[in-house]
């Protein structure tokens, strides 16, 4: 058999805001697409008309250019030579309809007529009868109201009359199910543990399992990536390729290990407790009122966002962490992606920003910063002056919008001084080492980190004092706090005179 082409779909129902489960879903499918050359579509699954939301599909559309992981086909992308890509206008060319019928005159599907009352009804028996997982299927079908019991006659008259009546699959009694997914292997499944689906329901509207497995098909998807949950459902689309007599056009499986929580007890969930970020922008539920936060506006970089993603359930073999999506493209194979679950981390996903915030250039990180640092000084800066402060301060950060709570001091003169270090520091012999290095400093020609260090050292020496004694109190006299990027270092950007003035502020208001 020719290799097909490798063509694969994200398939996001737009029932709410993209969780980063769907995010990290639409990551290994544009990986997998692009590093075989092949394409990655975006695919609207709107089928369920009760649970679509408005906005969730301009949201699934921002969050993906975001990450910078775009489908070249679908919608939102320019579309292409399947149009149209969202389900619910498929289902108005009769695309559904179609392979449903198919399915019903071959024998390997059937109306079923049964009101909700009545399929009440049935479980209700089913549970008084000990069963324990009570379902419309081989053995049940017999006594309900569906064309495998009603003669044709009696089915051609409900017709008819427009009964209302969906479409079910009709699943074997005994049967071994045997299918092939790349993440998990063979799986084998007795069909008595898969019901009749329904693949059309009384609207007209196919449900999920047969949707996309007719959009796999005439999309001509050659693997189908998504979430471990639909592992079940899968025995029930290995029948209906079988029935419609399509198996060689069914998309290679591969279901994608969990996402769970911090603890590694459950599901990860959108109301997390982590205090990170779940969903990729902000996101507001207008059904439940609920607001969610972003990993953009949390201030992630999206090259963050996705390394750290990447790395949830799949590994490159080795020990290294950090990829760019160019890496990532040559070396992911879904061959390296776990069965198990991956848990969440907070603290390393923060980590993931801190490495590409420190890759940044300081002349990148200067004008992002530049806005925040005007408006809350309501001064200017030059270039220089920033590059230098992000230089210095990113070290210590974990996002350009902690910067200015870590180093305010660069661009604010301080007039309060740690009072720990004082508490701890202060003395007279410490307060006339500060006198004296402040007499030293203004003597000095080149006010640079080395000079200035030097002459602390020097001054220190011949009084005596262990640097190690003043040196968290200096570092208050100049800056106000007790800890920061290296004192001297900061001291050069400041220059020479800003330095000896916060030392004349220092010296005038420390009280031995
Ligand atoms: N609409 C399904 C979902 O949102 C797609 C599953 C699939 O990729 O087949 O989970």
């Amino acid at each position: 058999m020719s290799e097909r082409r490798v063509r694969v779909r994200f398939a996001p129902s737009p029932t709410g805001g993209l969780h980063m489960g769907g995010v990290r879903v639409a990551l290994f499918n544009y990986l997998f697409a692009k590093k075989h050359g092949g394409d990655f579509i975006l695919r609207i699954e709107d089928t369920d008309q009760t649970r679509y939301v408005k906005g969730a599909e301009e949201y699934i559309i921002n969050s993906l250019k975001w990450c910078g992981i775009e489908p070249n086909e679908g919608v939102g992308f320019g579309d292409g030579p399947h149009a149209p890509y969202r389900q619910s206008e498929r289902k108005e060319k009769g695309i559904y309809k179609k392979y449903a019928d198919m399915l019903v005159k071959s024998g390997h599907a059937y109306y079923a007529f049964d009101t909700s009352e009545e399929l009440d009804e049935m479980r209700k028996r089913l549970e008084a009868a000990k069963v324990a997982a009570p379902q419309y299927n081989a053995v049940s079908r017999q006594t309900m109201r569906n064309s495998t019991t009603l003669s044709e006659d009696e089915v051609k008259k409900l017709l008819d009359a427009g009964t209302p009546h969906v479409i079910r699959l009709k699943v074997p009694r005994n049967e071994e199910i045997r299918f092939h997914d790349i993440i998990r292997g063979w799986v084998v499944v007795n069909s008595s543990q898969v019901d009749d689906k329904v693949l059309l329901k009384s609207d007209g509207m196919p449900t999920y399992h047969l949707a996309h497995i007719v959009d796999d098909i005439e999309m001509e998807i050659s693997h189908a990536m998504r979430g471990e949950e639909w592992l079940p459902s899968a025995p029930a689309h290995i029948l209906i390729y079988r029935y419609l007599g399509m198996e060689d056009k069914m998309p290679q499986l591969a279901h994608l290990p969990l996402i769970l929580k911090p603890d590694g007890n459950g599901k990860l969930s959108k109301r997390d407790k982590s205090g990170l970020p779940m969903f990729p922008l902000n996101w507001f539920d207008e059904r439940t009122n609920e607001s969610y936060i972003g990993y953009r506006e949390h201030g992630f970089f999206p090259e963050a966002f996705i390394n750290m993603l990447v790395l949830l359930g799949w590994n490159p073999g080795n020990n290294e962490e950090l990829f760019t999506k160019d890496e990532l493209i040559k070396i992911f194979s879904l061959e390296r992606v776990n069965k198990a679950g991956a848990k969440f981390d907070p603290e390393k996903t923060k980590w993931f920003n801190q490495q590409y915030l420190r890759k940044r250039p300081d002349t990148e990180l200067a004008e992002m910063i530049r806005p925040v640092i005007e408006e809350k000084t309501g001064k200017k800066y030059d270039a220089k002056f920033l590059e230098g402060f992000c230089r210095l301060i990113k070290e210590k950060a974990h996002f350009v919008n902690e910067m200015w709570d870590l180093g305010s001091y660069f661009f604010i003169t301080p007039t309060s001084w740690d009072a720990e270090v004082l508490k701890k520091r202060l003395n007279e012999q410490t307060l006339s080492l500060i006198k004296q290095v402040r007499q030293d400093l203004a003597a000095l020609a080149d006010f640079t980190a080395v000079e200035t260090e030097n002459t602390f050292k020097a001054t220190a020496e011949k009084m005596g004092i262990g640097t190690g004694q003043v040196m968290q109190l200096f570092r208050v006299a100049i800056t106000g706090v007790g800890g920061g990027p290296v004192l001297f270092e900061m001291m050069e950007l400041f220059g020479k005179e800003e330095s000896l003035k916060r030392l004349d502020n220092a010296i005038a208001a420390f009280k031995v």
